[in-house]
């Protein structure tokens, strides 16, 4: 692969080290590569292979015990390393009752993997990991701290012997630089792990990025690109966070991971830039919303912004429902994907669409889901719905690209699902239209030029993902429909 470096490296006080452009880079294209300097299971994680990242059960490594699924996976070079230490210390691993619960014991892989890289070469961990951020005074004062000092630095240390080879400082400074540093990423067969990347950890965050990455799966490289056109000195930004998250949550989510407070212009803007993704309706008056009096601090008030109103609430008050209503998400996303999905879904729909503003975090994550179960669940196939949802599905999509077009601008993969789901109904309901003989041939054919411009959209910006993806299967499904409504249309 060629070795693109559109970028320089800067520092200033409000970011410390960070990004910027040092071209005029057009949206789509590559800023840059980087490999990880280490990949492996991130904290809390249930046992999982340390070769291919696959939940494991009772299978172990027949050398050193530890979880693994098969004599393939043995001879991961990362793993092998590391083997060598577990098994000349006789440090065994004790297996669970539970394999879904957390095991503690493997939060020592990723920090080991680092410290084996940075033995084996002692020049890139100078340029690369040395001058990371670790956050240490703040970090001292968690209790994830004294965690970290038993699962990894005295097990590392005193249980694995590593003593000679390394100090007790250097294991939290590890911890530290993978903390503030590493980024999650999905493994080959999709589960969740973590890696740093040298380059990338550099960019500064934004709530509204105008870079995106893509993970290759074969050897977890990250490609950089501009997700929009960037003007060369513009600083690059990634968003560290969720992005249909509301300010509250992400900046307590960057401060509390991140040990940073976010006040970029999302977060400084009461309507996060118009979207409404934090906003209240008001329950005392027909025209206000409710919104932060004060949003870059998480205590402030909440006010109507009907002055005759007078409505208001604590910022305590509005955070402890947001965390019911996250725990609410969180027992819909468990349900598998069925009618139920999408019956529960609507009953919640229904039932807060008095409280919230129609695009706010909450409902439009639920529509954003929605959107993408309609058509696609028994009972609730393409086939199957009626107009009348076949309209909402449209609903939805034009939501949810409404807000995605102001936070993740550009060429993100949110975006590029969203036109994908957008095209199918779109489709649908112009055929059946013409099937019922409401419009004729050419209102047809200009009726299916959105369609086309869905797939495109989402062609273009889902096959740069990688192919084995779920984004970059639904890249490739969009190219091919893109090719048949194409030819369909030119024989109407
Ligand atoms: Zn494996
Ligand atoms: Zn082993
Ligand atoms: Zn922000
Ligand atoms: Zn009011």
């Amino acid at each position: 692969m060629v070795d693109v470096c559109h970028y320089d490296v800067v520092q200033n006080d409000k970011y410390g080290r960070y990004l910027v452009s040092n071209k005029d880079l057009d949206g789509g294209e590559i800023i840059f590569t980087d490999t990880p300097y280490a990949v492996g299971p991130k904290p809390d994680t249930p046992p999982l292979c340390l070769g291919c990242y696959c939940p494991v059960e009772n299978t172990l490594c027949s050398r050193c015990g530890w979880p693994m699924c098969s004599k393939e996976c043995e001879l991961n070079p990362l793993h092998v390393l590391e083997c060598e230490v577990f098994v000349v210390a006789k440090a065994r691993y004790q297996p669970l009752d539970d394999s879904t619960a957390s095991s503690p014991q493997l939060d020592c892989i990723t920090p080991l993997r680092v410290l084996l890289a940075k033995e084996k070469d002692p020049e890139r961990w100078q340029k690369e990991l040395e001058p990371m951020e670790t956050h240490t005074e703040e970090r001292q004062k968690r209790p994830t701290w004294d965690a970290d000092q038993v699962n990894i630095v005295d097990y590392l240390i005193d249980h694995c012997k590593l003593g000679g080879r390394f100090t007790k400082e250097l294991v939290q400074r590890v911890c530290g630089i993978l903390e503030v540093n590493a980024v999650e990423i999905p493994s080959r067969g999709g589960f969740s792990i973590r890696a740093v990347y040298p380059r990338l950890a550099i960019a500064a965050h934004s709530c509204v990025p105008n870079i995106v990455h893509t993970i290759l799966q074969n050897d977890y490289t990250v490609q950089v690109r501009a997700a929009v056109p960037i003007k060369s000195g513009d600083a690059l930004h990634l968003c560290y966070t969720y992005a249909l998250s509301p300010t509250l949550a992400r900046r307590e989510y960057l401060q509390e991971s991140k040990f940073f407070n976010c006040e970029c212009p999302r977060c400084v803007d009461p309507t996060e830039l118009g979207t409404h993704l934090g906003t209240l309706k008001c329950s005392k008056c027909d025209n206000g919303v409710i919104i932060s009096s004060s949003p870059l601090d998480n205590d402030a008030q909440w006010n109507c912004t009907d002055k005759n109103c007078g409505f208001k609430t604590s910022g305590v008050a509005m955070r402890k429902m947001l965390a019911v209503m996250q725990a609410e998400l969180d027992q819909l996303d468990a349900i598998d994907p069925g009618p139920q999905a999408i019956e529960q879904r609507e009953a919640f729909v229904n039932k807060y669409k008095s409280v919230f503003h129609p695009r706010h975090s909450y409902l439009l994550s639920v529509k954003y889901t929605l959107a993408q179960l309609y058509g696609r669940v028994e009972g609730y196939t393409l086939d199957d719905l009626p107009d009348l949802m076949l309209e909402r599905k449209v609903e939805f999509c034009r939501l949810v690209l409404k807000t995605l077009e102001v936070i993740t601008p550009g060429e993100s993969r949110m975006r590029g699902m969203m036109f994908y789901e957008l095209h199918a109904p779109l489709m649908y309901l112009a055929r059946n239209e013409f099937s019922a003989g409401l419009i004729d041939k050419d209102k047809l054919k200009e009726r299916l030029q959105e369609p086309i411009q869905c797939l495109a959209d989402a062609a273009r910006i889902l096959m740069r993902e990688d192919p084995n993806s779920p984004e970059g299967i639904t890249g490739q499904v969009a190219y091919q429909s893109l090719e048949q409504l194409k030819a369909s249309l030119e024989a109407l």
